[in-house]
């Protein structure tokens, strides 16, 4: 997507002649009506957007439409983006998938308030699929309105632009528009429902298909469509992958895309808050913004989404595993197309390994190693291991190694400095830890046969400094409701260069009033 579109070829979006390849290569259900139903036999569901009272552009990621070489919208454009018309190369759709919801198989869900409009060609080999999130129900909207309200869409326009700019794997998100209309959501589900305004987000992904869009035709045992499928998805977004048996060395391929996403939620600190197999992408991106939060103070077990409160399936440090899992699912959908499947197994068990080298490397760039030793791991171990007892701020805490003097090598000069990061005074279990953690690692980086320099320079390249806290969400939402964007605007810009020091007014702790409060630290599907 490097490629610079002068502006002299940047396009109306309503004027575009949209491709719609996946509607060309499957057999779809064309019936123009919303009823909720089955779709079997079909890759998708023919679903117009339902036109709303009024929409009005919100917001509208200038650098990612320059980059697709979109002109800024006018009116009509809106009209498409706020779900109220297409144009005539569209052929809007639902797709349809299945997946396992908190570990349970939920049968057939599909898009229930996602429409794909067409898809966006950049260069012959290169297009975007253009999506509208909240434009009304589709045939798979079961008992949900296929609306989102305004709290939800802000959080995912934000959090897929902030993710892109910290070099995370995602789905992005051009436009925000408000609908003019009201949607009625229990947001706590204590039988409280109340009117919020309606939004709706225009995603951008090459692909928006799910592991659950392979689940989907196992379970019917569509065998023809899930071969067609799988060799579609692997011409049009694996072409590098040739040859006569292309399934075991594309599902390697996702293993490894897969494993690099947990590597990079872990690096930055992300949790999703919802892995179920329907959330995950194929293209290994961060996909379906829901109860995600960032963490504040580092502490694997936790999740931000209430309904995964008792098992804590989705937590921080879980999500690696759940991973496995998930490919899992996967396998198990593909392998009806094969004759054996020893080498598909033996793929998906290669994934502990290919994870933990990337995290290892991962972590070594985090914490400024020179190059990873074999007799690093337990040092990176014991970074976990401390890290999860002092339960510092981790963003802050990642900040202040990287400006940590070498010399400083006493127990209470080490609690000293690394107080801006904490949320509570450290007990004698604490400080030692963490005593203990920075002798070691204080020796270490003296060991680095690479310049200070190179070594802060990748610990600058990998830390953030700059993180979309949610209570920073909540407070722009809040403005955002009351028609003042100014916070909103703030953390827009922020969030494009979150590794530099520029935005420090953001740096501080997260606020004692958030710790507890719905949308600051814990949320609901509700959306
Ligand atoms: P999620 O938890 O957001 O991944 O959603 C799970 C399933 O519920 C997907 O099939 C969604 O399309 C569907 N869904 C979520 N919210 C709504 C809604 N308001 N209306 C219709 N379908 C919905
Ligand atoms: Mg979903």
């Amino acid at each position: 997507m490097n490629r610079i579109i002068l502006s002299s070829e940047m396009e109306k979006l309503s004027s575009k002649t949209f491709k719609n390849e996946f509607v060309n290569a499957f057999d779809g259900d064309r019936e123009d009506n919303m009823r909720p139903r089955q779709t079997p036999g079909f890759l998708y569901a023919r679903a117009v957007p339902t036109p709303v009272k009024k929409p009005v552009l919100l917001a509208w990621s200038e650098e990612l439409a320059a980059q697709l070489g979109i002109q800024d919208p006018d009116s009509e454009d809106v009209n498409i983006i706020g779900g109220n018309t297409i144009s005539a190369s569209m052929f809007p759709y639902a797709a349809c998938y299945a997946g396992h919801q908190f570990g349970n198989w939920a049968g057939q869900l599909g898009d229930g308030r996602a429409i794909t409009l067409g898809e966006w060609e950049v260069t012959a080999e290169l297009s975007y699929e253009f999506q509208l999130k909240g434009a009304g129900p589709t045939p798979y909207s079961r008992r949900g309105d296929g609306r989102a309200v305004l709290r939800s869409s802000i959080r995912e326009y934000l959090m897929s632009e902030a993710m892109f700019y910290l070099g995370v794997p995602t789905t992005r998100a051009l436009s925000l528009v408000g609908t003019g209309d009201q949607v009625m959501r229990d947001m706590f589900y204590d039988g409280r429902a109340a009117y919020e305004p309606g939004a709706i987000v225009m995603r951008v992904a090459p692909s928006f298909l799910r592991f659950g869009n392979f689940e989907m035709l196992a379970a019917r045992q569509e065998l023809e469509n899930l071969q067609k499928l799988t060799d579609w998805t692997i011409n049009k977004f694996f072409p590098e992958i040739k040859g006569e048996n292309r399934i075991i060395p594309w599902f390697k391929t996702i293993v490894a895309q897969t494993a690099a996403l947990m590597t990079s939620w872990i690096r930055v600190g992300f949790v999703h808050g919802v892995m179920n197999t329907d959330n995950m992408s194929i293209l290994g991106l961060t996909i379906d913004y829901g109860p995600f939060s960032f963490l504040d103070a580092y502490d694997p077990d936790f999740t931000p989404n209430t309904t995964d409160l008792p098992g804590r399936r989705y937590a921080f440090g879980r999500q690696h595993t759940i991973a496995y899992w998930n490919l899992g699912c996967l396998a198990s959908a593909l392998a009806p197309l094969l004759d054996n499947t020893d080498e598909l197994v033996a793929a998906l068990e290669d994934y502990r390994d290919i994870y933990y080298a990337k995290y290892y490397a991962m972590m070594a760039d985090k914490i400024g190693l020179d190059q990873l030793r074999e007799e690093d791991k337990p040092l990176i171990d014991l970074f976990e291991q401390t890290l999860t007892t002092v339960q510092p701020d981790m963003t802050i805490f990642y900040q202040l190694l990287i400006d940590l003097p070498l010399d400083l090598d006493n127990e209470v000069a080490l609690n000293t400095y690394f107080k801006p990061a904490l949320y509570a005074a450290l007990n004698t279990e604490q400080s030692t830890a963490l005593y203990q953690l920075m002798i070691t690692y204080l020796q270490r980086i003296k060991n680095n046969t690479s310049s200070a320099e190179n070594r802060l320079e990748r610990m600058r390249a990998n830390n953030p400094r700059f993180i979309l806290r949610n209570y920073l969400l909540h407070q722009a939402i809040e403005g955002m409701e009351k028609g003042d964007d100014t916070l909103f605007e703030a953390l827009k810009t922020a969030m494009r260069t979150p590794y530099s020091r520029e935005h420090d007014q953001f740096f501080t702790l997260r606020p004692e009033w958030a710790s507890e409060q719905p949308g600051s630290s814990t949320l609901s599907c509700s959306s």
